[in-house]
């Protein structure tokens, strides 16, 4: 024991030696209460301690700790505390390095399972391991599982922006509409040049020609609005009680309300999918607005294009399901070609289906699109020409003018049959009469 001069405080410095004769009267305390009336019977070994007796009592330069350690009960106050040591003297971390320092000098049964034990009761590990819990996730609305439902028929609409567009030299503000479909998550962007209910109305009517009248239109109720959102959420109260309801009054508008913003994390989220991939497309400055309308069906398509379930990448034969799945057919809008039953004329479009080829003695009017329809003339095929593949492609008719040459697509032919009689003498068609059945 010493006073230092400097500090007022006494301080009482316990030597070395000391500690270790605490220690080690600690240890036998210890061994003596566990093992009680063994303990006088069993030879001790160094210090008069139990030890497990090794093999190595030869070795030099090693500790007797090691050679001889020394045996400690598991559930004890001692033998926690002196594993409690060790966790803080390496910092609370790798339960391995206590396990390691702490068998060179003791024995201890279950030691792992102690050192682990005192790492989960300790209070700074149990800080450094804290994670959020949050609650369980509340049911999904109906309208988001609304299965065998038209892409659209639930909508939830929002807006983003706004974007500074150059119009020769005027600069003006345009915001993106953003409507989404709640059930398998597709957008459709349109973009609106004001925040006023004429142009969303305008906005709406464009929707609607495009995806259809939706059943069911959500929008975020005025309070949980931030800038653009929140002048259109009153925009849309507004008006949904007059033109609205009366212009489209198949639809049903609800508003989430205020209490409740993450139900609108549907569009929120596609919202900030939009923004980030037109922070990559668009130009830092000088944005022209037929630049932004080109731009703008370009993310649609890209946020149409993400994977709503799982990507195997075990099979090749099954792919992922995205919105464009149920818009396009296919993930990227690419058209297969389907097996068609050529053979099968119902099949068939009219231009592809086969005629009555026109014959010799054929009575045709040949189509003149310059002149009236009644003033084309009349003729009667003398021969037919066919081309390289073997079908009829024009024919050479005998008119009041002479002979002529006309594609077959220009001859219409007349329910009519030459009348035998007058095959030679007739001119320009004038004699001929309805084929008697
Ligand atoms: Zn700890």
């Amino acid at each position: 024991m010493k006073n230092t001069a400097r500090n007022p405080v006494t301080q009482t410095i316990i030597s070395d030696s000391t500690c270790t004769s605490a220690e080690l009267l600690l240890f036998r305390k210890c061994q003596e209460e566990c093992y009680g009336a063994e303990f006088d019977q069993i030879k001790k070994g160094a210090l008069g301690l139990l030890r497990v007796r090794g093999r190595i009592e030869e070795a030099r330069g090693v500790t007797t700790d090691l050679k001889q350690p020394i045996i400690l009960p598991r559930n004890n106050i001692v033998t926690h505390l002196v594993a409690d040591f060790y966790h803080r003297k390496f910092h609370h971390h790798h339960n391995e390095i206590v396990v390691n320092e702490m068998r060179q000098r003791f024995c201890i049964n279950g030691l792992r399972a102690l050192v682990r034990m005192i790492s989960k009761v300790c209070q700074q590990c149990r800080n450094r391991r804290a994670t959020p819990n949050p609650p369980e996730m509340g049911k999904l609305p109906p309208e988001r599982l609304a299965s065998f439902t038209d892409p659209f028929a639930y909508t939830g609409v929002d807006y983003f922006g706004p974007f500074d567009v150059t119009i020769g030299r005027r600069h003006e503000k345009r915001w993106g509409v953003v409507f989404t479909c709640m059930t398998i998550r597709a957008v459709h962007i349109e973009i609106s040049s004001s925040l006023s209910t004429d142009s969303f109305l305008l906005v709406l009517k464009l929707f609607i020609s495009r995806r259809g009248v939706p059943r069911r239109i959500f929008s975020d109720n005025g309070t949980n609005f931030r800038g653009a959102s929140r002048i259109l959420a009153d925009e849309i109260e507004k008006i949904s009680s007059g033109t609205l309801i009366e212009k489209y009054p198949e639809i049903e508008w609800t508003f989430i309300p205020p209490a409740s913003p993450h139900m609108g994390g549907v569009w929120e989220r596609m919202v900030r999918s939009i923004k980030s991939v037109l922070m990559d497309i668009l130009p830092k400055e000088g944005l022209r607005e037929e630049v932004l309308r080109a731009t703008l069906p370009d993310v649609e398509n890209i946020i149409n294009m993400r994977p709503l379930t799982y990507v195997p990448l075990e099979s090749y034969d099954s792919e992922a399901l995205t919105p464009n799945h149920f818009l396009l057919g296919n993930s990227i809008g690419i058209r297969e070609k389907g097996d068609c039953d050529v053979t099968n004329p119902s099949l068939l479009n009219k231009k592809f289906r086969t005629s009555e080829p026109i014959a010799p003695k054929d009575v045709v009017i040949i189509v003149d699109e310059n002149m009236k329809r009644n003033t084309w003339t009349k003729g009667i095929v003398m021969d037919v020409i066919k081309g390289s593949d073997g079908q009829i492609r024009s024919a050479v008719i005998k008119t009041s003018n002479g002979l002529i040459t006309r594609p077959v697509v220009k001859l219409a032919r007349l329910d009519l049959k030459v009348n035998p009689t007058s095959e030679h003498g007739d001119h320009g068609g004038g004699n001929v009469s309805a084929q008697q059945p």
